[in-house]
């Protein structure tokens, strides 16, 4: 695809689900990209395959929540491959429960992970991107950005959040770099995982188990942002299974 052929792009949470979606798609239309999270034996499978496939791919451990790390890795995309073209913020965790649980240590969880690791992201990707005056950051936020339901108050309000930021974001840099938000509805990944509560680790798996997305729906989404020329700022894109209204 004509606009990512070559492109350094850095994902974070790219050891699987929707972060692992992306690096193969892109990785596939010629991107070079760069893979971080803490599963590293995760990341050394996806970059071993994506190498088998011809594409270009390094990983790097990362843990979102602490900045110097994230700026490690930032710095690391361009040590290997001399630029940064995209930062793909999408490292997210969903432990879903009611308020009145009081999960307190969960809230701060994804607090840390989904909004200050995204925060720590345009710390580590904004000074190179505005050293040479263009780049693009892809925020993975969630149809959760915009609704809020029982269970998912602190989660959407992360998402929320994020969409705050992004547009503000979008609005504060300069006119050749790029701000895109993707917001997908229910697809496949590991993230139910990180429900702590059975019952509704349970319940959310059932209600999700028909019409999930495949991860590589929000890819592609990803690759057409990508995928525009320097002129065309793809704000948001939202993408759902047809069959959830
Ligand atoms: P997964 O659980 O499959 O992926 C989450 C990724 O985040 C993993 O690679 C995980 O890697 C990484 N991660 C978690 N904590 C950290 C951390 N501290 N530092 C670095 N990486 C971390 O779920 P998804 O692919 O679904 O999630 C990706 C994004 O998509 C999230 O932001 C999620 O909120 C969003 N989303 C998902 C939807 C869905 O239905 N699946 C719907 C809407 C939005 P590791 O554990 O190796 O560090």
């Amino acid at each position: 695809m004509d606009g990512i052929k070559g492109k350094v792009v850095a994902i974070t949470g790219a050891s699987s689900g929707i972060g692992e979606a992306i690096a193969r798609h892109l990785a596939g239309l010629g991107a070079r990209v760069v893979l971080g999270a803490r599963r590293v034996d995760n990341l050394k499978g996806i970059v071993a395959a994506i190498s088998a496939d011809g594409g270009q791919a390094v990983y790097k451990k990362l843990d979102v929540t602490d900045t110097e790390d994230v700026l490690a890795f930032a710095n690391y995309a361009v040590e290997q491959y001399g630029t940064l073209d995209v930062f793909v913020n999408n490292a997210g965790l969903m432990p879903l429960s009611m308020v009145n649980n009081y999960k307190v240590a969960e809230w701060h969880r994804m607090i840390d992970v989904n909004v200050k690791g995204v925060l720590h992201g345009i710390a580590a990707a904004l000074p190179i991107f505005e050293a040479k005056d263009s780049g693009q950051f892809v925020n993975i936020t969630s149809v959760g950005d915009r609704w809020v339901g029982p269970t998912s108050t602190v989660y959407s309000a992360t998402k929320f959040a994020v969409r705050a930021i992004s547009d503000g974001l979008r609005q504060e840099v300069s006119g050749n770099i790029r701000v895109t938000l993707v917001a997908p509805g229910p697809t496949e990944s590991e993230l139910a995982e990180t429900i702590s509560d059975p019952a509704l680790k349970q319940l959310a798996i059932e209600k999700f188990r028909t019409d999930l997305l495949p991860a590589a729906a929000i890819a592609r989404a990803v690759a057409y942002a990508v995928s525009q020329p320097a002129d065309v700022d793809v704000n948001e894109i939202v993408v759902r299974p047809t069959a959830q209204k």
